[in-house]
């Protein structure tokens, strides 16, 4: 079986690491919160923003660490937007751990983009997001996977799916 987990926010501390980018790389640049994925992105395309290997490990949650060590071969993480940026996060986060990883350039369709490549990895599929938008777009686009809504931020979930908040408690599909 393959798990197809999101990168931030599910298997990522994504706030964490804003914070440690802003304390350690670019303190002295200052714009909105909202700009940061683009401009962090831009510096890393120019060289001027980068991540040693492993570097970024220690955002990784406690049981995603585990759960991926567990699963190895079967975890392809999925992302969207500002690649050479996800890139970056992505290999020094997961130095450590041979992971496959898909990252969509179209951010609103992260369904179809994953409806295209679900066939290179083994059935059956189960899939882990925090982001509603993301969990509907592939609800619409791969209707029989079983997905799973994962809460780090403590709120209730959206209802629509089975929600978890560490990964621990996903099951096992044969
Ligand atoms: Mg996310």
């Amino acid at each position: 079986m393959s798990y197809f987990l999101d990168l931030d926010r599910t298997i990522f501390d994504t706030e964490s690491f804003v914070l440690y980018v802003q304390k350690h790389r670019l303190s002295m640049e200052s714009y909105a919160r909202s700009e940061f994925g683009l401009i962090w992105n831009n510096h890393v395309v120019a060289g001027t923003l980068r991540f040693a290997p492993g570097e970024l490990e220690r955002f990784l949650y406690l049981d995603a660490k585990d759960f991926i060590r567990q699963h190895a071969r079967r975890c392809v993480i999925v992302t969207q937007s500002n690649p050479a940026l996800q890139k970056a996060k992505i290999e020094s986060a997961l130095t450590n751990f041979e992971i496959p990883y898909l990252i969509s350039p179209i951010p609103e369709q992260r369904g179809r983009f994953l409806r295209g490549h679900l066939q290179a990895y083994k059935p059956p599929h189960l899939y882990v997001d925090d982001s509603s938008t993301n969990l509907a777009s592939v609800a619409s686009s791969v209707g029989d996977m079983p997905l799973y809504e994962i809460r780090r931020d403590g709120s209730k979930g959206s209802g629509l799916y089975p929600t978890i908040t560490d990964l621990a408690q996903l099951p096992e599909i044969r």
